[in-house]
């Protein structure tokens, strides 16, 4: 390592904090395949710090009046829309999607911000007025104190997004852990709340690998955790979290993988269809949870819809993400560029029909970089490996099913159920198709129905372990402790002991 490698450190209590660990990592340009920074890995005891720093500021911000936190809200919503270009940039540089699909996932993240600067309004609760018996009762919704956030690679400024503002506005403080790959965005994100006059220690974040997030798992002072990443992770995660003894249980939500199907009817505009699949599959190198990587052709519409994709994903536009001109980047590290490869080899030895095979693709000036070109395949059957696991990169799977039954069947059985899609012209398909299929976020000629900031977001089946979805309404629900109050005054009071059980009267 040279001396003038920059250094990616913590961020506690409101400075960069250098790691004493002696454990750090590369991080890589996957365009150029240049290490252009060292993160540092976080030790336990750095972990505690950044908890420790993160317990002190809770008290004081969960007395903070909500409009006074809505107000910093409002003021980091502003910094983001004014260092947008640099927060796109940080993402294209260490991730490798290119810059405008950046920037889109900068403007996602700043949704969430927009949607939590109206806390006010969504921490009200419910009242009734005399239940009875000169009593009132109604509800509180709480601030759980400190809370913490463990994100995955391929959305850096976003995904942490969908979870601090939220936590932040009803009154937690919170702890970050971004992903070790792409770690620099969430130092420019600390960097923009303090600007925006968080009080130090609301909001740190700690760099790290599985020793960071384990400590943060068993730490008695964090109360809620929400991870998003694969899914053994995740399962990991919500499991060893759930087990934690103590007076408070720890409160987890754990988003993982994903295979998610876009079902092409007979009746579909093949145009749009065949535009919604090379975008969804191919977009950000196919290394989205809701990218699309299975496309189930109903009845006759699969030799269409094939001809119509090959010389589509032949053509797509593959370069640095940093030149505009570019439709896909690389994909983010060269050993998952090899992940990649070795399910291409397994599809072939599979049986199925490769159609556009993107090994061996080359950028010319960029021979280092983590590139592949974008793949296709046809006759994809479900006992296929490259069906059942998430691939995360450039590769299309065609299923060719008779009808919309058997497509629905197809989809129920994977084990997968974060997101899908469906293309018809047909209102009555579309409508049988959203209510029978086992998939929590469902698109109608929408390839990648991600929900606005104000309607959850989350997974089915195993890409989400836990009961609450993330941002929206579930978010503020996960965020806060409900609490029920009854009151009544001296003069309303019935003298006397009462041995039965209180009723209205
Ligand atoms: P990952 O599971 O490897 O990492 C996610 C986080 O877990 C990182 O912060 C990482 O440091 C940590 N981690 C990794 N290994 C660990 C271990 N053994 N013990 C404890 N912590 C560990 O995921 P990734 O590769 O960064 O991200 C891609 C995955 O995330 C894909 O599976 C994708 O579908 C999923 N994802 C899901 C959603 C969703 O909303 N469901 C959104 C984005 C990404």
């Amino acid at each position: 390592m040279s001396q003038q490698t920059r250094r990616i450190e913590h961020f506690i209590r409101g400075e960069i904090v250098p790691s004493t660990s002696g454990r750090s990592q590369d991080v890589t340009n996957p365009a150029t395949g240049e290490v252009t920074a060292q993160v540092a890995l976080g030790s336990v005891e750095e972990v505690n710090a950044a908890v420790a720093a993160a317990s002190e500021a809770a008290p004081a911000w969960a007395d903070t009046a909500p409009l006074k936190r809505a107000r910093v809200l409002f003021k980091f919503k502003e910094l983001i829309e004014r260092h947008h270009e640099d927060l796109a940039k940080a993402i294209t540089s260490e991730h490798g999607k290119v810059l405008s699909d950046a920037r889109g996932e900068v403007v996602r993240g700043l949704e969430i911000v927009e949607f939590a600067c109206g806390i006010p309004q969504l921490l009200k609760t419910q009242y009734t007025d005399n239940i009875g018996g000169g009593i009132d009762n109604w509800q509180l919704r709480q601030p759980l104190g400190v809370t913490a956030g463990i994100t995955p690679f391929n959305f850096p400024v976003m995904v942490p997004l969908w979870m601090a503002p939220v936590a932040l506005a009803t009154g937690n403080s919170f702890v970050l852990k971004p992903s070790e790959r792409d770690p620099t965005p969430s130092l420019i994100m600390a960097d923009l709340l303090k600007q925006a006059g968080l009080p130090d220690g609301v909001f740190n974040v700690v760099q790290g690998d599985k020793t960071a997030v384990d400590t943060l798992l068993h730490h008695p002072d964090v109360k809620a955790i929400s991870f998003v990443g694969s899914t053994p992770i995740a399962e990991y995660v919500y499991t060893e979290g759930s087990r934690r003894k103590g007076a408070w249980p720890l409160r987890v939500q754990a988003l993982g993988g994903a295979k998610n199907h876009l079902v092409v009817m007979p009746d579909a505009d093949l145009d749009q269809a065949v535009d919604a699949l090379i975008g969804a599959a191919y977009g950000s190198a196919g290394e989205r949870c809701m990218a699309i990587s299975v496309a189930v052709a109903v009845g006759n519409v699969a030799d269409r819809l094939i001809d119509a994709l090959i010389p589509r994903v032949k053509s797509l536009k593959i370069m640095n993400g940093m030149e505009e001109a570019a439709e896909m980047g690389p994909v983010v590290s060269a050993q998952h560029k090899a992940k990649i490869e070795s399910y291409i080899e397994e599809g072939v030895r599979a049986g199925a029909k490769l159609l556009v095979d993107g090994r061996g693709f080359k950028v010319s000036g960029h021979e280092n970089g983590f590139f592949l070109g974008g793949t296709l395949f046809d006759d994809v059957t479900p006992e296929m490996k490259i069906y059942q696991e998430e691939i995360f990169g450039p590769v299309l799977c065609v299923v060719r099913v008779p009808d919309l039954r058997a497509a629905v069947e197809l989809i129920n059985a994977h084990e997968y159920g974060n997101g899908v899609s469906l293309f018809t012209s047909d209102g009555n398909t579309a409508r049988e198709f959203s209510r029978r299929i086992e998939v929590g976020m469902v698109g109608v000629n929408v390839p990648i129905p991600v929900p606005m900031a104000w309607h959850s977001f989350g997974g089915w089946k195993r890409s989400l372990f836990g009961d609450m979805h993330i941002y929206g309404d579930e978010g503020v629900r996960f965020y806060t402790r409900y609490k029920s109050i009854m009151q009544r005054w001296p003069q309303s009071i019935v003298k006397g002991a009462e041995f039965t059980m209180p009723v209205a009267k």
